[in-house]
């Protein structure tokens, strides 16, 4: 009786409370146990072998679904290839601040966390210019087999454009993309049932090695990612709004507080988006057809806030186990990062995923990624608003360019808001 109850208790939880369950009783139980802890790491090493698993095929059918769907954007020209520029450059400005953050914040420095695979360490890092040179694959089965992400990234992109362009002849290989990337999106749902278990293993053998000395850094990291969502709202969001757009950054934020509070408790910024549309609409004033068109396809391929914490993330399980990045690890952070962005789903825990192809890119240890999964949850409630308000951010300056944007509702976004 007592069994059943527990177990419907454990069955009935969310995941991100299990995971933080798994990761709590790791640390608890690896303090315990000492390095004999190791022992528990395998459980660790089977999630992270099915993680593994899962990154090849789900960037490329992903991110050829996230292409083909913005079918749209041939037709509305113009306002599209504006959004996707300015969606894309903010990105790459959001992971530029979270790797600064990161070097000033050193959260990983002083764990001297060792490597098991000795694929990764000390990894050569090929020269800038031969990094993007090598980013076009020669052989695409190739760039799959050997799981090389920015070459499958560069084939995807292509791909979907192509299709795209095909019109009806590329619609059945569209289909067929659509559903390989439902399924996906599906066994990445099981596979993310393992996380507890898995961030159990991998934390006990970590606390076991390290003692409470990893809490520290953890702490950090959450700092880190905390102060640079705020910074690139309150700083390079509202400038943006203040000088690209010439209006009024007070009433942008004041505008985005009930999105952003609906991203922060729901983490999914797919699932914020009739809060997004509204606010775009009621509080700011832009026409329904830029609001309509530009704020899905932001919660598509906009994702900032995620940018940035993989920014800080691959810095903190860089400096953790020691490995230095060369400049052009950064360069390929941001690429890899920005260009990813466009295949994840704007869902609980996708950036997590995301993080273990950016790991994987530069020759990162994806043993780290089992750490920041204990705390993914507190990072992906400022990752998500972040997003969200991102998408408003751009969704305004598209409506302002296109003279779709009423300033007069936009003005007033304040004084109702007080009212409310
Ligand atoms: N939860 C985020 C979103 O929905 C994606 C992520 O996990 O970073 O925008």
């Amino acid at each position: 009786m007592t069994n059943k109850t527990s177990t419907n208790f454990w069955g009935g939880l969310a995941l991100w409370k299990k995971i933080l369950v798994g990761m709590v009783l790791g640390v608890i139980v690896g303090a315990i146990m000492g390095p004999s802890a190791e022992m528990l790491k395998p459980i660790g090493t089977l999630f992270i072998n099915a993680i593994k698993m899962l990154i090849v095929p789900l960037v490329f059918c992903s991110l050829i679904v996230g292409v083909t769907s913005m079918k749209d954007t041939s037709k509305m020209g113009r306002i599209g290839l504006k959004a996707i520029i300015l969606y894309l450059g903010t990105t790459a400005v959001a992971i530029t601040i979270g790797l600064t953050l990161a070097n000033i914040f050193l959260p990983g420095v002083g764990l001297n966390m060792s490597i098991t695979d000795p694929n990764v360490a000390g990894k050569e890092a090929p020269a800038l210019v031969q990094t993007l040179l090598n980013m076009i694959p020669k052989n695409p089965v190739n760039a799959l087999a050997s799981g090389n992400i920015l070459q499958i990234i560069i084939f995807a992109l292509g791909l979907g454009i192509a299709l795209t362009l095909c019109g009806e002849k590329g619609e059945p290989a569209i289909k067929v993309f659509e559903s390989l990337a439902e399924a996906m999106y599906k066994l990445t749902e099981i596979v993310m049932k393992l996380a507890p278990y898995g961030v159990f293993g991998l934390m006990a053998w970590v606390a076991g090695k390290y003692g409470m000395d990893i809490l520290l850094p953890l702490i950090k990291v959450i700092a880190a990612v905390y102060i640079g969502c705020l910074l690139h709202v309150l700083v390079f969001y509202t400038g943006m709004i203040s000088f690209i757009g010439r209006l009024n950054p007070i009433q942008y934020l004041k505008g985005l507080v009930n999105p952003a509070a609906v991203a922060f408790t729901t983490t999914s910024s797919s699932g914020t988006l009739p809060a997004t549309i509204k606010a775009a609409r009621e509080e700011m004033g832009v026409s329904k057809g830029i609001s309509s068109f530009v704020l899905p396809l932001g919660a598509t391929i906009n994702m900032d806030g995620t940018a940035l914490y993989q920014g800080v993330c691959a810095l903190f399980i860089a400096q953790a186990f020691g490995i230095d990045l060369e400049f052009s690890d950064y360069i390929v952070i941001i690429l890899t990062s920005t260009l990813a962005s466009i295949g994840t789903a704007g869902v609980p825990g996708a950036g997590l995923i995301m993080l273990s192809l950016v790991l994987t890119t530069v020759g990162l240890p994806l043993e780290g990624l089992a750490i920041v999964a204990g705390i993914d949850r507190i990072l992906d409630m400022a990752r998500t608003s972040v997003n969200v308000c991102g998408d408003l951010m751009v969704t305004i300056l598209v409506g302002k360019s296109e003279n779709e944007l009423d300033e007069s509702i936009y003005n007033k976004a304040a004084s109702r808001l007080d009212k409310t």
